[in-house]
């Protein structure tokens, strides 16, 4: 414990320790008589005490606020106060043996003491506030914040190219125009559906992109705590036996490692956990890769699967989806080197049946994973 000056007190509560809710600044918006936020400051002056004056096993309110992340609101003069978080409250009062939630449900704490300038209360009264004020529904709930697309190739990388013969004329079919086709198609579906998510493409032109800048705007999508990036990524398949036809999906194969937490993202001490939590993670997003990847076949194989073969899903870690942080597929929409898949491909009706089908597994993906955070739960 630390004695505290003023302007750590006005500092503790509000700025680093407390991001207010929509909730609780509404809460905080309402009236509540003189439990004012103004009286933090005068709280300050009255609760500045070295350590040793406090009991062993009593908790400094200031201690529950911080360890809790809730604002500490205070009035010095009938010294009673309000820890609020999120949509919670836990009103207290000194020589009272119990608080009062937002809810006016009492909770028995034990005696709450003013000993010299420090407010403490007994320790188990502490934790009981504690997991009053941190309950888990009142986690942020786990959600999907971006869908980002990558048309793959573009620009001076055709990719595929497939030459065919077509009656009397020719056909003449590049990857980078298909993929991008589909890909707006797909943005246009997910946008409409989404206008809370951040759906977003790598390129949304016939423009060059390295590889190594689609994971970089991949992996820049900025997301907060609880928050997912799903990306895809779309192609157009080649061989070179051109009766090869029929889409697949790819995903991270699970034996690949990579460095998802860093030491200095945890706290002083848990360095140990750093391979566990990343060994968790890489499970949660191959995992999580897998489900969309089943999801984006069997739609697929729904949509079009009377004309194109469903290959299934493969594993393979390919730079785009390797790199990315987050749940990734790697969608080859067909093969334009077939000759019969690449009338398809030429068909905006088709592609629109396949951005549709890609758009449906997305969806659910997404409704799943929401509705499970992140399938946490079953
Ligand atoms: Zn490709």
């Amino acid at each position: 414990m630390r004695s505290l000056d003023g302007a750590d007190m006005a500092r503790v509560p509000y700025a680093s320790h407390y991001s207010p809710s929509p909730a609780a600044q509404a809460a905080r918006r309402r009236p509540r008589g003189v439990v004012a936020t103004v009286a933090v400051a005068a709280f300050a002056a009255c609760v500045v005490l070295p350590a040793s004056a406090q009991d062993a096993g009593a908790t400094n309110v200031l201690d529950l606020a911080v360890r809790t992340g809730a604002a500490l609101e205070w009035h010095p003069l009938r010294e009673l106060g309000v820890l609020v978080r999120g949509g919670r409250q836990v009103h207290f009062r000194v020589g009272t043996p119990w608080v009062l939630t937002e809810a006016h449900v009492p909770l028995y704490t034990g005696a709450i003491t003013r000993d010299g300038g420090a407010v403490t209360l007994p320790a188990a009264g502490a934790s009981l506030v504690s997991s009053y004020l941190l309950p888990e529904p009142d986690l942020p709930r786990r959600r999907v914040a971006a869908i980002m697309i990558d048309p793959g190739h573009g620009g001076r990388d055709p990719g595929t190219i497939g030459s065919h013969r077509i009656g009397e004329g020719s056909l003449t079919l590049q990857e980078k125009e298909v993929v991008l086709d589909a890909s707006l198609r797909l943005h246009r579906l997910l946008a409409a559906r989404y206008p809370d998510k951040q759906v977003l493409l790598t390129r949304d032109d016939d423009t060059y992109v390295s590889l190594g800048d689609r994971v970089s705007q991949a992996n820049a999508v900025a997301t907060g705590e609880h928050e997912a990036v799903v990306f895809v990524s779309v192609h157009a398949n080649a061989s070179l036996d051109r009766r090869s036809r029929g889409f697949e999906v790819w995903y991270l194969p699970p034996e690949f490692r990579r460095t998802l937490i860093t030491e200095d993202e945890v706290e002083e001490g848990s360095e140990a956990l750093v391979p566990i939590l990343n060994t968790m993670l890489e499970e949660e997003y191959t995992r999580e890769s897998v489900m969309l990847a089943r999801g984006v076949v069997a739609a697929l194989d729904r949509a079009v699967g009377d004309l194109s073969p469903n290959r299934g899903i493969r594993e393979e870690s390919w730079f785009v989806v390797r790199n990315a942080e987050m749940p990734a597929v790697l969608i080859e929409l067909g093969f334009a080197t077939n000759r019969d898949e690449a009338q398809l491909l030429a068909s905006g009706v088709y592609l629109q049946t396949l951005a549709e089908a890609i758009y449906s597994a997305i969806e659910s993906f997404v409704g799943m994973y929401e509705s499970s955070e992140g399938f946490t739960r079953t």
